[in-house]
C-alpha cells in the first residue's frame, strides 16, 4: 500500500521509523524489535539507509520481509550522494523485483571525505536529482523526501532552503517527512511558509521521543534541534534516573502529538528506533484516538 492512499484516509494515524542490521549476525536481534513494533500495527513503518551506504545492504530486505511478514506497509530509504548512477539503477531494479512500493528518497549526510571532495561532479549532488531519477524509472513509486521546519545546517537561511525544497516536490515527492523538532510552533510556522511558496504535498511531522538523558545530546549534535525551556527543565530533573526519562519523554512527546492532531495534522511519524518499548508506550497513549475519524 502507498504511503499516499494511506494519508488519503481521513483518520488519526501513526507510523514508526526502525533502522536495519549493520551486519548478517546483526539480523538476529534486529528483527524481533522490528517485529515489536511492527506488530503495534502501525498505519506504516520506514527503514533508514545508513550514512554513506553503510547499512544500505538490509534495508531493502527488511521492508519488503517484513511486510510480508506482518502485513504492515514499508517504505524503503535510498540515499544517493555516495551512489553512481549505475549503484541507483541497481537500487530502482532491485526495487522493483522486491516489489518496494514506497521509497525516501535523500541526499544522505556528507562523509569526510564528500565534505572535502569537489562535489560538482557527483552523479547525485542532492536528493532532488535522485527523486527526478527515480520519478523517470519507475514511474509508479510514491516518493518521500525530507525536510527541515528548522532549516537544513547547510542551507544559509530558511528562504533559501525552501526554494530547494520546492524543486524537490516539482522533481516527483509524493510526500515529505520533516526533521525532528520539540516546540510545534516551529512546524506550524514552517507549513506556513511552504504553503505560500506553492509545495502542497502532504507535510508528514517527525518525532522524536527522548527517553534517556544522554539522547538529547546526541539529537541535537545530529538534528541542530532547538530545546525548549520545558523540555531542558525535564531532562535536566529526569536525565539520571532512566525509568522516569523514558515516562517523562514519552509523555512529552505524546503530548506534542496530541497538540498537532488538534491543530489539523491526521499523520504522524514517530523515530521510534528499534525500541519496542517506546512504541507500545507512545502508542498506549494515543489509543483512545488513533484510527479515529478526523
Ligand atoms: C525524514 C528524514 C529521514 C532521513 N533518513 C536518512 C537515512 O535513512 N539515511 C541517511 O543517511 N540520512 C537520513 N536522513 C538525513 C539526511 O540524509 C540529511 O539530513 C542530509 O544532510 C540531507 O538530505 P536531504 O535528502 O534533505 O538533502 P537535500 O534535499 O539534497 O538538501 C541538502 C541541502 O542541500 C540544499 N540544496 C538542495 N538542492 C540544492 C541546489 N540545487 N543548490 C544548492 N543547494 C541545494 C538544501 O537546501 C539543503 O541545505 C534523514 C533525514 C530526514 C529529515
Amino acid at each position: 500500500m502507498k504511503v499516499t492512499d494511506i494519508l488519503s484516509n481521513n483518520k488519526y494515524t501513526l507510523s514508526f521509523e526502525v533502522f536495519p542490521p549493520k551486519t548478517d549476525s546483526g539480523i538476529d536481534t534486529v528483527l524481533p524489535a522490528i517485529d515489536e513494533i511492527a506488530s503495534l500495527k502501525p498505519a506504516f513503518m520506514s527503514v533508514t539507509y545508513g550514512a554513506g551506504g553503510g547499512t544500505g545492504k538490509y534495508t531493502m530486505q527488511v521492508a519488503e520481509q517484513t511486510q510480508k511478514r506482518t502485513g504492515v506497509p514499508f517504505v524503503a530509504h535510498l540515499t544517493c550522494v555516495s551512489s553512481t548512477r549505475k549503484m541507483i539503477d541497481s537500487a530502482i531494479d532491485e526495487m522493483k523485483t522486491r516489489g518496494i512500493e514506497n521509497v525516501m528518497a535523500l541526499r544522505g549526510d556528507l562523509t569526510p571525505e564528500l565534505l572535502g571532495a569537489d562535489r560538482s561532479k557527483l552523479d547525485f549532488r542532492y536528493a532532488s536529482q535522485l527523486v527526478y531519477e527515480l520519478r523517470e524509472k519507475y514511474k509508479e513509486l510514491c516518493i518521500g523526501g525530507a525536510c527541515y521546519p528548522e532549516v537544513h545546517p547547510e542551507s544559509t537561511d530558511q528562504k533559501e532552503d525552501i526554494k530547494h525544497l520546492k524543486e524537490k516536490v516539482d522533481a516527483g515527492c509524493d510526500f515529505l517527512t520533516t526533521q525532528m523538532f520539540f516546540d510545534n510552533n516551529l512546524l506550524f510556522n514552517f507549513l506556513y511558509k511552504i504553503r505560500e511558496a506553492g509545495i502542497t504535498a502532504p507535510v508528514i511531522p517527525g518525532i522524536m521521543p527522548i527517553t534517556n538523558g544522554k539522547q538529547v545530546q546526541r539529537a541535537i549534535k545530529l538534528s541542530g534541534s532547538f530545546m525548549p525551556e520545558r523540555f531542558i527543565r525535564l531532562v535536566d530533573r529526569f536525565g539520571t534516573d532512566p525509568d522516569a526519562m523514558m515516562h517523562a519523554g514519552v509523555i512529552y512527546a505524546a503530548d506534542q502529538i496530541i497538540d498537532l492532531y488538534a491543530n489539523g495534522i491526521k499523520h504522524v511519524h514517530v523515530y521510534s528506533m528499534n525500541k519496542p518499548k517506546t512504541a507500545r508506550m507512545i502508542m498506549d497513549a494515543l489509543s483512545d484516538i488513533l484510527g479515529k475519524p478526523v
